[in-house]
């Protein structure tokens, strides 16, 4: 038994429940990376992941679970993005219909990625309007099923097979360093990662604007602040989960943040050197390591590539 909302074992059960749907990303490595740092450096590319980030995997083994009445209902799911084209594709792909809600200035290329996969979006005001409350209002409407982006044991679980795949690819690792919103992400990963590889770090990267996971860290409780204004839109988020935060508090080592500028630069290494598009989020970990945040000399450093759904145009502007 555990006190945390999931356990090693729930992701391996994840892992065997979305293997068929989800694609096993390649990890891959830069001398030039390398040599810059001091370090062995290992990325975990869910930027190639389907729809374009690891949320497909959290999503897919919350929906798979459904009851014959929950399938019934359909899904519902609020999101800055890439968890409601995860959720609209793996409905999809389960037979269950899909509603999704946005905020109004979401990247135009996740809105309509995410009408493409066949779900029904509603828009909403990200600075005015409680999405959650939004949400439950719709659920209890139409009878839906809400999946929330991160404070839930099925989507923790289903994320944390990212980095046990990692894990099991490269094996065991000095470092290890995901980006962290709402902690999702982190809190699947930082149980995989003490599972299959205990002696290794475990730090979460954020938006300098957006810190909420790090204060939270250091006071030991979750702290919320007002919605950051970062480039960041997959870490945007106001505090860690309630499910999510005992899990990163007790099992990472550390939080620490990058600045936008520091995202762009890293974003420019990816495109120029390594012939990948990673979104701002998912530079959040490579970020870190290649601005001295942490000290890797020496080190074997494994970090998730979290996403690479950028409008071209944003694209653009970033690169001019
Ligand atoms: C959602 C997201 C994150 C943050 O994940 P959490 O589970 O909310 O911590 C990081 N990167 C990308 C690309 C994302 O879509």
């Amino acid at each position: 038994m555990t006190q945390y909302a999931i356990s090693y074992d729930d992701i391996v059960q994840a892992h065997a429940r979305i293997a068929q749907a989800v694609h096993r990303t390649p990890v891959m490595t830069s001398t030039t990376a390398n040599e810059r740092t001091g370090a062995q450096l290992f990325f975990k590319c869910e930027n190639l992941q389907r729809m374009g980030a690891f949320k497909m995997r959290g999503a897919y083994n919350a929906i798979s679970q459904f009851t014959p009445a929950q399938r019934e209902g359909g899904v519902i799911a609020f999101s800055s993005g890439n968890h409601a084209q995860a959720i609209a594709l793996s409905a999809r792909l389960l037979g269950v219909a899909a509603v999704i809600i946005m905020p109004e200035d979401a990247p135009p290329v996740k809105i309509e990625a995410t009408r493409g996969y066949g779900a029904d979006v509603v828009l909403y005001d990200r600075y005015k309007q409680d999405r959650e409350a939004l949400g439950r209002q719709l659920a209890e409407e139409r009878g839906a099923t809400l999946i929330p982006p991160f404070d839930h044991p099925h989507v923790m679980a289903g994320q944390g097979t990212a980095a046990k795949e990692l894990i099991e690819e490269v094996g065991e690792l000095d470092i290890f360093l995901a980006p962290v919103g709402g902690g999702g992400l982190m809190s699947g990963a930082a149980t995989a990662v003490r599972a299959l590889s205990p002696r290794c770090r475990i730090i979460g990267v954020e938006p300098e604007a957006g810190n909420d996971v790090q204060q939270s860290f250091r006071k030991g409780e979750i702290v919320a602040i007002d919605t950051p204004r970062t480039i960041a839109d997959g870490a945007q988020t106001q505090s860690p989960g309630k499910l999510t935060f005992p899990i990163i508090r007790d099992l990472v080592d550390d939080i620490v943040t990058a600045s936008d500028a520091e995202l762009i630069e890293a974003m420019k290494f990816f495109a120029a050197r390594m012939k990948l598009v990673v979104e701002p989020t998912g530079c959040l970990a490579p970020a870190a390591v290649f601005n001295g945040k942490v000290d890797v000399t020496g080190k074997r450093v494994g970090m998730i590539l979290s996403g690479g759904n950028v409008d071209t145009a944003r694209l653009a502007q970033f690169f001019g």
